[in-house]
């Protein structure tokens, strides 16, 4: 059929429409999953950055609580005190030593016992709340580190060091994979006071001095885009985490999830370009193609009358079926006919068929009830029980029922002979279609009850002709009249084919020279 052409075209349709459905889909799905992966991992990030800042804040606080109670201390440096800043000292990871600094800057006595003679640093600052400064190098020990220290009522100010080893152990990049770097920074001016990693974080105006916890995206002054969290101390305003992760990284997944996706959207191209091929073969498939035609009324009959040559009369029709394409206009059934037997929809056709003969003929049949009816059947039909249930029910209005079957098809089955001789039974005739086109012998034409035998028109087409078929035109009609068949000639198209036939005694014709294939308006109007 012509709609087949089109299967490339629709091939390559089918391939681009997929992709475009499949790259939509699958385009969403990884913005999807890409927007979720990097809120997560930026959530990871901002966990990352809680958790060192809690390990921080932790040891602090125990630093900050000594340093508040450090307001009843002996100022005097007694044997007390210094057992008890001793001991906090041993017991606090994070503090190496304890000072206690004079108003006047002195400091007079730490951890390691009482000064002999006062050291003076700087004076304590005024201000209340924990202070921090640093990291400087310890006298005593000679270690870096990092001093917080608070004034009390009185003036003097106790200070605890803590080593920057500690604090670096406690950001160490190492516990934190994928990080850019970590780092405490004075939320002032935007320094980093411990840094872990490499560090590219501009002294920006916008964000420093700093008062809550940010986030953030963007390009660095590295030239690498990144995401960064900074959350200042509660303990210490002044001091406050920075963490920062590559971009790049964020959001995309990893690559077995990458690799598990892009073969799942190949997967689905590739079944949504077989998916719609064999929607699309479904629908231009001839069986799909003709039940549509059925379900729309398109296919109508016609009837090609047979004629008595003796006296003009119509005695009766040889169905026949059409086609009203609504693209090709009327076909005829060559066009569709044999493609149907092949894939088994001549059924449906051929019962619609006679139902479509019912509704049509009724009238005639009431004016005439002798009016003889043939179909064309083969003998897969005459296999199928709901086309012989039909042929009874036709044989109930058309008490003149003929069937004809082509040689090829009587003999196809044996089941076949036994069909025939119960639908003889029923009072339907049967009839050789296209006779002495086939090939078999004629034997059959004897163990089969067959009562009536249609010349093929090629014979017909003989007559006048000097050529090979027409001695067998005679035969034929010898042939008929010793075995007592009855003969109709077929495409019987000019007077002088109809005079031969009706001199050798061939009197029912059918042909173009009494009337083409009529629809049933003109049927009427012909009877
Ligand atoms: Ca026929
Ligand atoms: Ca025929």
């Amino acid at each position: 059929m012509r709609q087949r052409k089109h299967s490339w075209t629709n091939s390559i349709k089918n391939f681009f429409v997929s992709w475009l459905i499949c790259s939509f889909i699958f385009g969403l799905l990884f913005t999807f999953i890409f927007i979720q992966h990097k809120e997560s991992e930026k959530a990871a990030v901002r966990s990352m950055a809680e958790r060192v800042l809690f390990d921080l804040e932790s040891q602090l606080d125990i630093v900050d609580e000594f340093l508040r109670q450090s307001g009843s201390f002996d100022t005097q440096c007694s044997d007390d005190t210094i057992r008890h800043i001793r001991q906090f000292v041993f017991k606090t990871p994070a503090v190496s030593e304890i000072g206690i600094v004079t108003p006047r800057g002195d400091l007079v006595c730490n951890s390691f016992g009482v000064l002999a003679k006062p050291m003076y640093l700087s004076e304590p600052i005024k201000k209340r709340g924990l202070r921090y400064h640093g990291p400087i190098i310890s006298e005593f020990l000679q270690v870096p580190a990092f001093v917080l220290s608070r004034t009390r009522h009185d003036g003097y100010e106790v200070n605890a060091l803590l080593p920057t080893d500690w604090i670096n152990d406690t950001l160490h990049l190492r516990k934190y994979k994928a990080l850019d770097f970590v780092a405490v920074v004075d939320t002032d001016t935007g320094v980093p006071v411990f840094l872990q990693g490499r560090y590219s974080l501009p002294l920006n105006r916008k964000i420093f001095p700093l008062r809550r916890s940010i986030e953030m995206e963007g390009l660095f002054d590295d030239q690498s885009h990144k995401y960064l969290y900074i959350k200042p101390f509660n303990s210490v305003p002044r001091l406050a985490v920075v963490v920062s992760k590559p971009a790049r990284y964020l959001g995309m997944p990893n690559p077995l999830w990458l690799l598990v996706l892009c073969l799942l959207y190949m997967a689905s191209w590739a079944g949504l370009v077989v998916l719609l091929n064999y929607y699309d073969k479904r629908l231009l498939s001839s069986r799909t193609l003709l039940l549509d035609a059925i379900n729309r009324a398109e296919l109508f009959n016609v009837y090609q009358p047979l004629v008595n040559a003796q006296n003009q009369q119509v005695e009766g029709v040889e169905v026949l079926i059409r086609w009203m394409h609504p693209l090709e206009g009327e076909l005829g059934p060559a066009y569709f006919v044999p493609e149907a037997e092949r894939d088994g929809t001549i059924l449906e056709l051929s019962l619609y068929q006679i139902d479509l003969a019912l509704r049509n003929l009724k009238p005639i049949l009431v004016e005439n009830s002798h009016f003889k009816v043939s179909f064309n059947v083969n003998g897969f039909l005459l296999m199928c029980p709901s086309y012989i249930k039909k042929l009874c029910e036709a044989k109930a209005v058309f008490n003149n029922l003929t069937i004809e079957l082509t040689e090829r098809d009587v003999l196809s089955e044996a089941k076949i002979k036994l069909i025939l001789k119960e639908l003889v039974d029923m009072g339907i005739e049967i009839a050789i279609d296209d006779f002495g086109t086939g090939y078999s012998g004629l034997q059959y034409l004897q163990s089969f009850p067959i009562d009536l035998l249609k010349i093929d028109q090629s014979f017909v087409a003989s007559i006048g002709l000097d050529n090979l078929q027409s001695p067998v035109l005679n035969a034929v009609i010898e042939m008929a009249e010793k075995l007592d068949k009855k003969l109709i000639a077929e495409g019987v198209e000019t007077a002088q084919q109809a005079h031969y036939l009706l001199e050798r005694g061939v009197s029912v014709h059918q042909g173009w020279h009494y009337y083409k294939a009529l629809n049933i308006n003109d049927l009427k109007r012909v009877l």
